[in-house]
């Protein structure tokens, strides 16, 4: 093991103001030439107290954010919310590591999104509905998704508008738009954001269900579907400057749709796909449930679930843009979910409680129910691997 000893000045740039934080030091752990850093490290950090360790569980957890892994997964829950890292946590010469590029690109802007670097105003949002004219997308017994993702947009525009950011839409109506036009669109605006509507299908599991969200693969780091084994040596193309705010803004609308619809979480997750390769400004694609499952492909057929879903993105996206304003830490799921349960007369049943639970501590301490949905594969579960 070759083990280097280094202060990051980038990573503590802005807040060597507080003696107690630039007085930690990173101490990298170099493994088959790669960045490791240990979860003490990262824990001190970022003022947890000690790990809270239960077999191959672990957590930290502080008054501002809460991690909770698993040593050989690539799963973590940020903040309440899974998210998919681009390799394994796994122990080394006695100690549990974390890669660097899963700590600069996914805890770090998540952990901190008040040190996000270049998080320019928030004026314009650029809507994309997936698909349209003959690329009907996915198929459901009621409908296309492409007439869904339209419809969404078509519902979010007026809610995003209401809140006084300007709307700029990729199709109005059914037409197919390539996805070099839809990108070509997003970067000719300023001031903007770039949200992509999907709905999801998949012909290996009927019962595959669930939201999940997606921003661009940072770059020398394989998507959340490849195999990080085989993978890892070619990925080394892509990533943005926008990288640290894409995946806020995937957290945001994250947090909010999952903390307001009671559908399964399947995670914040990794891909190269053209719209977010393509567009220079922050990009996410939200996957809003499953067309070939058939509670959710119900569901998703309703018009006041589709405007419940517009309500919740939009809520996601005014705490990303008042974050860039005013770096107001953005609302998590908790949040949402305590002024839900705050709002007595607005108490409703969850829409899918067939749905299995965010995973909670409990679950966590007792390794036998830590089971997820799926676990990513090269053959993946859902959004097939190209294009969604
Ligand atoms: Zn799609």
């Amino acid at each position: 093991m070759n083990l280097r000893r280094l202060t990051i000045y980038a990573i503590c740039a802005g807040f060597c103001a507080s003696r107690l934080m630039a007085a930690v030091e990173w101490q990298v752990v170099k493994v088959n030439g790669r960045d490791f850093l240990s979860v003490d490290n990262i824990a001190k950090f970022y003022s947890f107290p000690n790990p809270v360790v239960d077999g191959t569980n672990i957590k930290l957890s502080s008054d501002k954010n809460e991690l909770q892994f698993r040593v050989d997964s690539r799963e973590m829950l940020i903040n309440g919310v899974r998210n998919w890292l681009s390799f394994p946590v796994f122990v080394h010469d006695g100690k549990v590591l974390v890669s660097r590029i899963d700590l600069a690109k996914t805890l770090e802007p998540q952990l901190r999104p008040n040190m996000i670097k270049n998080l320019g105003r928030v004026q314009t949002i650029v809507l994309d509905p997936g698909h349209g004219g003959f690329d009907k997308g996915a198929i459901s017994g009621y409908g296309y998704e492409k007439d869904y993702a339209l419809d969404l947009a078509r519902l979010l525009r007026p809610v995003l508008q209401a809140k006084g950011f300007r709307v700029i839409m990729t199709r109005e109506s059914d037409v197919f738009v390539p996805l070099e036009l839809r990108a070509r669109i997003a970067n000719a605006t300023h001031d903007s954001i770039f949200v992509s509507l999907h709905f999801n299908a998949t012909d290996r599991d009927p019962i595959a269900s669930g939201f999940e969200i997606y921003s661009l693969t940072p770059r020398g780091a394989p998507s959340t579907y490849e195999d990080w084994l085989t993978q890892m040596s070619i990925n080394i193309q892509n990533g943005t400057e926008a990288d640290a705010a894409s995946v806020e803004l995937s957290s945001c609308i994250y947090h909010s749709i999952i903390g307001h619809i009671g559908e399964f979480d399947r995670g914040i997750k990794r891909a190269r796909f053209a719209v977010l390769r393509l567009t220079k400004i922050p990009a996410v694609l939200v996957e809003g449930g499953f067309l070939t499952e058939r509670g959710e492909s119900r569901l998703i057929a309703n018009p006041e679930w589709r405007k419940k879903l517009a309500d919740a993105v939009c809520t996601g996206i005014e705490n990303f843009r008042t974050l860039a304003d005013t770096k107001k830490v953005p609302l998590v799921v908790t949040d949402y979910r305590r002024q839900k349960t705050g709002a007595a007369a607005e108490k409703e049943p969850l829409v899918n409680p067939a749905a299995p639970p965010t995973l909670s501590l409990d679950m966590l301490q007792s390794p036998g129910n830590f089971v997820p949905l799926q676990t990513p594969t090269p053959s993946p579960i859902g959004t097939a691997p190209a294009e969604p």
